[in-house]
């Protein structure tokens, strides 16, 4: 998996010096104490730091301005222990720009009936601090998130995990460096968009290259790198040689060995985490990129084809948040109409991202007539089965949509000897007519990405921290 910094979130309690120093020292020593918990809990994706109680405006300003600044912190959860007067919450709030989770919850989770009093009810007032707070926020339109549950439960902890993988996806997001080899598809609409507008709402950066650049690059790579790649191949998956000559079948997948240390070489050069290819551009290639984009993308390289490069840049983000599990660039293919049993059958020519895979991919190398260059190396594998989502994006002119629909993969129940691709067969929510209806009358693209470990929730989630037009089927 490609590296991820080591990012954690900030914690900070909301209260008010009303209260007096001793009860603010209780407050503090909860905060710690739920820091502490949450922490060795290890139900939470990254560790949250607690900083300080927010007594006064100037320490919220003073902590918002830390929190942009610092750039191992990812975003920021606050609780209100108490009443916090919210007029002091306004310049910090406006100014942070990173995520920001308000944790609706209460430090005991029963009331002491037999002794609770009015000291209790005024250091235990969360439910009056809460609508305080989340005036605010709701009055400067900050697009947070708002979680309630008592903080020690699993499924309030999950929440929060969840939220924290969008986080991180958000702030990686505005370091987002797309690679397109080629351009658009000539004459396809869906996969074209406004990139300065994407760089501006999301933070990407798209650079085109012509392939000679990729070729160039290359043509660098020595014989003993491509002999180490095949071998690594030769461990990690099966070979079906078919009827193939051997010695032909070798060169073929040696030669996407070759594609694939160059794209690498490439990228890492660029800084770049995403990447498009266009089978009308090939210039200089022997294959198109098939096994080689496939290699890239179990390491968590983004990826689509035809040039899309929003659907590349939008598979590395999922990825991130996904941490690579099950999550990839995927195609609508052909529908399976069979009564009582409708599904659609999805793909790609060659490149179909083995983190779907339900078992070992197998390399082959078969005629391609797309693209007019050599019989490629692939992988072949079927989807695995369970609950997700596909998500794609378009650009209506005037703004970007996001669209997620629910779906649940199933196994294949057929061999298909003659397909000489991975597939991935899936089920659209909340059924596949509705399903499918809603999302081309929403003018959602054949392009997606596919994932097996993000929820409709973290998709909304994300698409509310880039205040981006979200149509969801469920
Ligand atoms: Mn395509």
């Amino acid at each position: 998996m490609l590296k991820i910094k080591q990012k954690e979130f900030w914690f900070i309690v909301g209260s008010q010096s009303l209260y007096g120093e001793e009860a603010l020292k209780e407050v503090e020593n909860h905060a710690m104490e739920m820091a502490e918990k949450l922490n060795q809990s290890g139900n939470l994706a990254y560790p949250i730091q607690f900083k300080s109680l927010a007594t006064s405006a100037d320490e919220i300003t003073a902590i918002m301005k830390e929190i942009n600044y610092q750039d191992k912190v990812a975003g920021v959860i606050t609780w209100m222990h108490t009443f916090s007067p919210a007029k002091m919450w306004i310049t910090g709030t406006k100014l942070l720009q990173k995520p920001l989770l308000h944790l609706v919850t209460q430090y005991n989770q029963e009331v002491p009936w037999s002794t609770i009093d009015m000291d209790f009810m005024n250091l235990n007032q969360s439910a009056h601090g809460d609508r305080e707070y989340g005036f605010i926020n709701a009055r400067l339109k900050k697009n947070n998130k708002t979680v309630v549950g008592y903080w020690k439960n699993e499924d309030i902890q999950q929440e929060i995990s969840d939220w924290m993988n969008v986080a991180i996806g958000f702030c990686y997001s505005s370091q987002l460096k797309v690679a397109r080899f080629g351009d658009n598809m000539r004459h396809v609409a869906v996969t074209e968009g406004d990139k300065v507008e994407a760089q501006i709402q999301f933070g990407w950066t798209v650079d085109y290259y012509g392939i000679g650049d990729l070729v160039a690059v290359m043509n660098g790579v020595t014989e003993d790198e491509i002999n180490r790649t095949y071998q690594e191949y030769q461990t990690l998956y099966d070979f079906e040689i078919g009827n193939n000559d051997p010695n032909y079948f070798e060169e073929h997948v040696k030669e996407q060995a070759k594609i694939e240390i160059g794209l690498r070489r490439f990228l890492e050069n660029g800084g770049y985490t995403a990447f498009t290819t266009n089978f009308e551009d090939l210039h200089g290639m022997k294959q198109l990129p098939g096994l080689a984009v496939q290699r890239l993308n179990a390491e968590g390289y983004g990826f689509a084809g035809e040039g899309d490069w929003k659907t590349a840049a939008l598979d590395r983000l999922m990825k991130v948040m996904a941490n690579n599990e099950q999550t990839g660039f995927m195609e609508d293919y052909t529908y399976d109409l069979t009564t009582g049993a409708e599904r659609i059958i999805g793909s790609h020519m060659l490149e179909v991202d083995p983190t779907l895979a339900a078992n070992k991919p197998k390399i082959v190398v078969h005629p391609l007539g797309i693209g007019n260059k050599e019989d490629p190396a692939r992988l072949i594998f079927d989807g695995a089965a369970g609950e997700g989502i596909v998500v794609s994006m378009l650009d209506l002119g005037t703004h970007y949509r996001l669209l997620v629909n629910a779906i649940s993969t199933v196994t294949s129940e057929n061999e298909t000897p003659h397909l000489p691709v991975a597939k991935v067969i899936w089920e659209p929510k909340p059924n596949f007519k509705d399903g499918i209806k809603s999302w081309i009358q929403a003018g959602g693209g054949h392009h997606t990405v596919l994932s097996l470990s993000l929820s409709v929730n973290q998709i909304a989630d994300w698409s509310k921290m880039v205040e981006l037009e979200t149509v969801i089927i469920q």
